[in-house]
């Protein structure tokens, strides 16, 4: 179901190219602890105050793991579709950072706890496509650098040394900085509905680093038939970028600018590369080191670690119904489009939300107003739906008076506002504004007859061309402030013309 031929062709002076990328999304597992200390996690506390021996690697600490970290990347395994490893270990990956206490991260290498699985990733257009999962691990955190509190000095905080990290690795197909957006995207959506990561990005708890490649058209399929790396350009790596906007500028510029080599005859040097949103452009960091500079070794501290079967049945049993099931179930139990369905899903309390106000109603008006005029404000006011002033029986309320032709659905909109402002219920605003569509023939009748005598030429323009009927209609609903029921409008202006 991969649509291989989804890329898009740039054009170069030498000829077509086309874009490659893989993601290794790093996830701060949602923890109380630290992944092999019980000291605090959690943005915001003065630097250094969530820092246990074990975090600042005082001799002969111990790390210890934490159950409930393991039980998160499960979780998040269970949710990609993924093979749990029943047995996997921890090794050590040695590099020297002032901000790396131990000298080294405590990370799995060779036996991640989780082993591959997919994402199903929904383009704007309404196609899908697959994202291949190579893996899940589980790794610890650094800590931070502090260079703008004193100008001759850096300082450390430790606060975040040790935090539990999923590093998620996708295959490399994605063949679109949009494919890639998309991804990422679904990835948090799924995250947060397990609710293993909190997905906030601008706190840097989910980032990406971003794989980019570009090679000639049909080197990609070559590679996807034969499995061989050697039919793809080199890789540059853009580490941690962390929001959607910016994965998709770095794509861009990082594609380009390789392209712009590879046309001056140059070659790419795999490297690690900077996002910079001020500038919009990379550069380089450091020059990819290979797995081996990193020297990685079981670490002797930790034991493998071993999963009994019947605890991952238990976590399985226990999971939430994804977005890809409640999306399915939307679409058939209410009738929706694959579209609406979509949208309601991206976060569960909107799918929520709409469940409760769709009940008995017209499922589709409800998915209307849920996903419009409702979302638009709720946006607006940078308010979450879980918090929304107009409750889930409030549109189901709003709903109800335009199926029974109380109000026009022009009407409604003035209701929504009323209700958005506080004013009340639907019912209690139609009655105190007098907002009640005029179905009434007697009433209308009066304003019909009325116009058609004021208007003798028009009225004559109708019986030959009834599409000119439109003016007569439009005029009711001015004189009554677009409280006239159009379809009773439209038949006694039908009667009364002789139509
Ligand atoms: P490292 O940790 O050295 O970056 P990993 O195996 O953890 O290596 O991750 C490599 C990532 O790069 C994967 O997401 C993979 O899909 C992606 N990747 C590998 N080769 C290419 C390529 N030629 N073009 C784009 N992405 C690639
Ligand atoms: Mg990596």
């Amino acid at each position: 179901m991969n649509d291989v031929t989804n890329a898009k062709v740039i054009q170069g002076r030498t000829g077509p190219w086309e874009i490659v990328l893989g993601l290794e999304v790093h996830a701060q597992v949602a923890s109380n602890a630290k992944l092999f200390s019980g000291a605090a996690v959690g943005a915001g506390a003065a630097p250094n105050t969530q820092v246990s021996l074990v975090d600042a690697a005082m001799p002969g600490m111990l790390p210890v793991i934490n159950r409930h970290c393991v039980e998160q990347a499960i979780r998040t395994g269970l949710g990609l579709k993924a093979k749990i490893n029943a047995w996997s270990r921890f090794d050590r990956k040695n590099y020297f950072y002032p901000d790396l206490p131990q000298g080294y991260q405590i990370s799995q290498f060779k036996d991640p706890i989780v082993g591959e699985g997919e994402v199903i990733v929904e383009r704007d257009d309404g196609s899908a496509f697959t994202v291949r999962i190579e893996r899940l691990h589980l790794e610890q955190d650094a800590g931070k650098l502090l260079h703008d509190q004193d100008p001759d000095f850096t300082y450390a905080d430790l606060n975040r040394a040790g935090t539990a990290l999923m590093e998620i690795v996708s295959r490399p197909d994605m063949r679109t900085s949009e494919e890639a957006a998309a991804y990422v995207k679904k990835l948090r959506t799924i995250l947060v509905y397990l609710g293993t990561c909190d997905g906030d990005m601008e706190k840097g708890n989910l980032r990406a680093d971003v794989n980019v490649s570009v090679c000639r058209p049909g080197d990609y399929e070559k590679f996807r038939e034969t499995g061989d790396f050697g039919h793809l350009g080199t890789r540059c790596e853009i580490k941690n970028v962390n929001s959607f906007r910016f994965i998709q500028q770095a794509i861009e510029y990082e594609a380009r600018r390789q392209i712009e080599i590879l046309e001056d005859g140059g070659s790419i040097t795999q490297e690690t590369r900077l996002f910079d949103p001020n500038k919009g452009e990379t550069r380089s960091m450091r020059s990819k080191e290979d797995a081996m500079d990193y020297r990685y070794f079981p670490d002797p501290d930790l034991i493998p670690l071993v999963l009994d079967p019947a605890w991952i049945k238990r976590i399985e049993a226990d999971l939430p119904e994804l977005p890809d099931a409640k999306k399915a179930r939307l679409q058939s139990q209410y009738g929706l489009s694959a579209y609406d369905a979509g949208v309601l899903i991206t976060e569960q309390a909107r799918a929520d939300f709409y469940e409760a106000a769709a009940k008995g109603r017209d499922a589709k008006l409800v998915s209307n107003w849920v996903t419009n005029d409702l979302a638009a404000r709720l946006t607006a006011g940078g308010i979450d739906i879980a918090d929304s002033p107009i409750s889930p029986a409030a549109i189901a309320e709003l709903v109800q008076l335009i199926e029974e032709g109380v109000i026009s659905s022009k009407i409604a909109k003035d209701v929504f506002e009323r209700m958005w402002a506080g004013e009340g219920g639907a019912s209690e605003i139609v009655e105190t504004q007098g907002l009640k569509q005029v179905s009434d023939t007697g009433a209308l009748e009066k304003i019909v007859d009325d116009l058609i005598a004021a208007n003798p030429g028009q009225a004559e323009a109708v019986k030959e061309k009834p599409q000119a009927i439109g003016w007569f209609v439009g005029q009711v609903m001015k004189a009554t402030g677009g409280k006239a029921n159009p379809g009773a409008v439209n038949q006694l202006l039908k009667a009364k013309l002789g139509l």
